[in-house]
């Protein structure tokens, strides 16, 4: 194509200015003549819309710029898209996609219009968990999919969320045989929060181990995510509990806030805020904070939605626990003990006993409930 500038005129102009008039950006043309001819307001309009998308402001139209005019007429569901690896589809729409994927919980890579092989992957994914033919192609069936999951709010922005509920009603009351990722945060090079010589990595290594050895002992399936000193991506982690078709995952973190006055224990959970149903990963965050604050007397920082990448590309009912401030004298007394560690490792478990008891039976237990009390449960 020939680059477009003021002054020119012609098929190609007037293509030009339909779509910027499409855009809003520029106004109806007047007569035919006007239609076909790049004006100033033309100019204006285009560079308007090179500073919207990032393009190179210089209000020619360019390769790029019409390519990405063409891709901003385009709006989810205007027309089938799916991966054509020669020409791979390109636009607002494909963007639409990969963002609602991406809201959803399924990873579709880089959000940049471009349908790509993890587009393709990530829709595949979603048509599967919806009841949809998984043929990768984003028709008219999968995009009434779409709207109707981010419209309704019970499906909690995630139908993975649909899944992860459903399992969890599937999975009986017994921990045995249930699956466990137990994901220190940080480690190796990676120290995360540090006071004087203590590392928040090597306490939550610690922890895990602790953990580890409660889960294992009611015959859990628990899986560390790292070793003593390396830290894999947050991307490896997810991939681990997914590939390990985990029931849960427990990111453990303690945290660091420049005020010495910070402290306490919270929990996040996999949410956007606009929840309007409990999801086993805001019933578990709130299990595991009472049993916490009752067991530790530390401060209840409560439960919060977020939709960190470690939360959101967890297939499972996956928590990120802050157990107190290194940057908080009390906290790290507590933090560095090995009795407040146990504590943390029983109180964890027996949250995670008292979620499947609670789903899966009529009567839920109730009161103090110790690991013995568990062992016992699980052998009754
Ligand atoms: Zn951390």
């Amino acid at each position: 194509m020939r680059v477009l500038r003021r002054g020119d005129s012609g098929v190609d102009v007037a293509d030009v200015n339909t779509m910027l008039h499409a855009l809003g950006l520029l106004r109806a043309a007047s007569d035919p003549t006007a239609a076909t001819a790049f004006t100033v307001e033309t100019e204006h309009a285009i560079l308007a819309f090179q500073q919207q998308r990032g393009l190179r402001a210089d209000g020619l139209v360019e390769r790029a710029t019409y390519l990405a005019l063409r891709g901003a007429q385009y709006h989810l569901g205007s027309r089938p898209l799916t991966f054509v690896f020669s020409a791979p589809a390109n636009g607002d729409d494909v963007l639409a996609l990969q963002q609602q994927l991406n809201g959803l919980g399924y990873d579709p890579g880089r959000c940049d219009g471009v349908f790509g092989s993890r587009t393709l992957n990530a829709l595949r994914r979603f048509q599967r968990d919806g009841g949809l033919d998984p043929d990768g192609v984003c028709g008219a069936e999968t995009v009434r999919a779409l709207h109707r999951l981010v419209r309704v709010p019970a499906a909690g922005g995630r139908p993975l969320l649909l899944r992860e509920q459903e399992k969890l009603r599937k999975s009986g009351r017994r921990l045995r045989g249930k699956r466990i990722v137990i994901d220190p945060g940080h480690g190796g090079p990676d120290t995360g929060a540090v006071h004087g010589h203590t590392t928040e990595a090597e306490l939550m290594w610690d922890l895990a181990r602790r953990l580890e050895g409660h889960m294992v002992a009611v015959g859990m399936d628990a899986l560390l995510s790292r070793g003593a000193n390396n830290s894999p991506s947050v991307a490896r982690r997810t991939k681990l509990a997914n590939d390990a078709d985990a029931d849960l995952l427990l990111s453990l973190h303690c945290a660091h806030h420049s005020s010495p006055h910070a402290r306490g224990v919270a929990s996040f959970h996999f949410g956007n805020g606009d929840v309007t149903t409990t999801t086993a990963g805001e019933l578990l965050a709130r299990l595991v904070q009472r049993e916490l604050v009752a067991r530790t007397a530390q401060p209840d920082c409560g439960t919060h939605p977020k939709t960190w990448d470690i939360l959101r590309h967890c297939r499972c009912t996956a928590l990120h626990l802050e157990l107190g401030y290194l940057s908080n004298p009390a906290d790290r007394a507590l933090l560095e003990d090995s009795t407040f560690r146990d504590q943390v490792a029983e109180g964890i478990l027996v949250a995670v006993k008292r979620l499947y008891v609670l789903d899966a039976m009529d009567q839920p237990m109730t009161g103090t409930f110790t690991v013995d009390d568990i062992l016992r449960h699980e052998s009754a």
